[in-house]
């Protein structure tokens, strides 16, 4: 009888190319779910060339990442000089003196089948005057610079982080290589196609070290080494909606307070971004350049800085759009590679992280399937799309008075947020397709916050008296004030926990 020979694995070699952070989520995170004994991870970087080095504002899903890879969340605010994050501040969007917030979490409570902002809009029609930011708790508590994790049965409030993307980047790395991520460092200088597939077999260091993959993630950021620059991919250009394509960023010292959100504020041709760390604060000024000079730019961000500036601003310049296939032949492009989209929502590092995980949904076990890579693109695009839509709003929905708005007010946007505006114009009615990132409530701050009031709402929010609207409207506030001035000041709150 002939003995069975155990089969010999034979690992599929993943190589991640760039150590940003795109580079590194995705090292983290096949490293924590892919069997070492399967799949072999190697990432390559360049100290010469360095990481685009911004990026620091996040959205909650960056817990889901920091839970899956079981970093102790204390830890990781001291390594990373982290604040807390409620949500985003917008100065400016609708009308030049307006101001509000979109904060994560929920606003009001729905009292029926009905969504609790058609019982806000009754209240409105009735003559009440509180705005919607009342009924949110996050908002409430971004307001008084205060935050509290939620207490077993108490408020709670959804959160994100600032951090520094440098400091983010390494700690990753710290986490990835002794969980077996071989990390070469090196700049690669060529890289090689097999004749027949047309796939990418390796690719060459400066040194001479060849190294070989089965799939290849790039993470090589705005060059998009292997998804452009070997494979021709093409890029899908959204300038037409999104037509900001120049940024010069700048840390500056901190202030007091330290407020647990970030502040986006519109300024004549871009806005500027302002997100407090432990130990400085990130600002940059996203701007259009055929309205306005590199010059001009520079001093609008500095002189809307809240502290000294420690360095003299970087300049970085892009063009709106994603790559015309994400998943091209055995490539898969991640980060700022993949595509960009302006920093309005904080969602470059989300879609990372989400990328990542449909990649290990959609990892081949031999052979990359068509069907696979066609399923997984059509996934990001869906994801890009809605994101960019959202984005476009904030632009769209503007009442302010210079020429770079006014042509923002007037463009003709994407027919799927045509779709969005004209059913809330009409009956305050949001829909969320799908998975599309961004909830009712966030579509609902942001056209409520830039004046895009409905004509009318669902005439279930008629179904009560006038006077019991009032009163559970004003119930809502009273339980939201009294719950938010109990949390400690957010300055506090990180001094006694996790004080960088
Ligand atoms: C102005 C601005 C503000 C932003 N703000 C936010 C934000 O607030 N929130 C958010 O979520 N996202 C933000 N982003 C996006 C975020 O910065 C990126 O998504 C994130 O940093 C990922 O970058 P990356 O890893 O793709 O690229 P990079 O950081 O540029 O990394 C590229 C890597 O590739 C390596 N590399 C390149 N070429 C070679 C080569 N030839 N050989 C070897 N290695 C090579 C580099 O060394 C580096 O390690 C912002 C982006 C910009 C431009």
């Amino acid at each position: 009888m002939t003995e069975i020979q155990p089969q010999k694995i034979v690992p599929q070699k993943i190589v991640i190319v760039g150590g940003g952070t795109a580079g590194w989520i995705a090292a983290a995170s096949l490293a924590r779910f892919l069997p070492a004994q399967r799949h072999a991870i190697t990432l390559i970087e360049s100290d010469e060339i360095g990481i685009v080095g911004v990026g620091e504002a996040t959205i909650p899903q960056i817990r889901l990442l920091n839970a899956a890879l079981g970093l102790d969340e204390a830890a990781f605010m001291r390594a990373t000089g982290a604040t807390y994050k409620l949500g985003i501040e917008f100065a400016g969007w609708g009308r030049a003196d307006s101001r509000y917030m979109h904060a994560f979490g929920g606003v009001g409570r729905a009292t029926g089948p009905i969504a609790f902002h058609h019982f806000w809009l009754r209240g409105q029609h009735l003559g009440e005057t509180a705005p919607l930011d009342a009924y949110a708790p996050n908002a409430q508590a971004g307001w008084t610079n205060r935050f509290d994790k939620p207490a077993a049965g108490g408020t709670d409030l959804p959160y994100a982080f600032h951090f520094d993307a440098s400091l983010f980047s390494r700690h990753l790395r710290s986490w990835a290589e002794p969980r077996g991520v071989n990390r070469v460092e090196g700049r690669i200088v060529s890289v090689e196609r097999d004749g027949e597939s047309g796939d990418v077999r390796s690719v060459t260091l400066a040194d001479g070290q060849v190294i070989a993959g089965d799939v290849f993630i790039d993470c090589s950021g705005f060059r998009g080494l292997l998804i452009e620059g070997a494979l021709g991919t093409g890029y899908e250009d959204w300038t037409h909606w999104l037509p900001c394509d120049r940024a010069l960023a700048v840390p500056c010292a901190s202030a007091t307070p330290l407020t647990p959100y970030t502040r986006s504020t519109a300024q004549g041709a871009g806005w500027q971004w302002r997100i407090p760390l432990q130990h400085r604060t990130g600002n940059g000024h996203v701007y259009c350049s055929a309205y306005t000079s590199d010059d001009e730019a520079a001093r609008v961000l500095l002189d809307n800085l809240d502290g000294k500036a420690l360095a003299d601003p970087r300049p970085i310049r892009f063009a709106t759009g994603r790559r015309r296939a994400f998943w091209n032949h055995n490539v898969v492009a991640l980060g700022l590679a993949a595509g960009f989209l302006e920093p309005l929502e904080s969602t470059s590092i989300h879609l990372v992280q989400s990328a990542v995980e449909r990649v290990i949904r959609y990892l081949p076990q031999g052979p990359i399937q068509p069907a696979d890579r066609a399923a997984y693109n059509a996934e990001t695009v869906f994801e890009w799309e809605r994101v960019r839509d959202f984005i476009i709003l904030h632009y769209h929905l503007n009442a302010r008075d210079e020429p770079f708005w006014r042509e923002c007010a007037a463009m003709p946007v994407p027919d799927s947020l045509t779709e969005k505006l004209d059913l809330f114009r009409a009956n305050g009615r949001i829909t969320r397709f799908n998975e599309e990132l961004f909830a009712e409530v966030g579509w609902l701050q942001v056209m409520v916050g830039q004046g895009l009031m409905p004509q009318g709402y669902h005439p279930l929010a008629d179904a009560r008296e006038p006077g019991e609207v009032r009163e559970l409207l004003a119930l809502m506030r009273q339980v939201i004030q009294r719950q938010v001035s109990a949390m400690p000041d957010h300055a506090a709150y990180i001094a006694r926990h996790c004080a960088a």
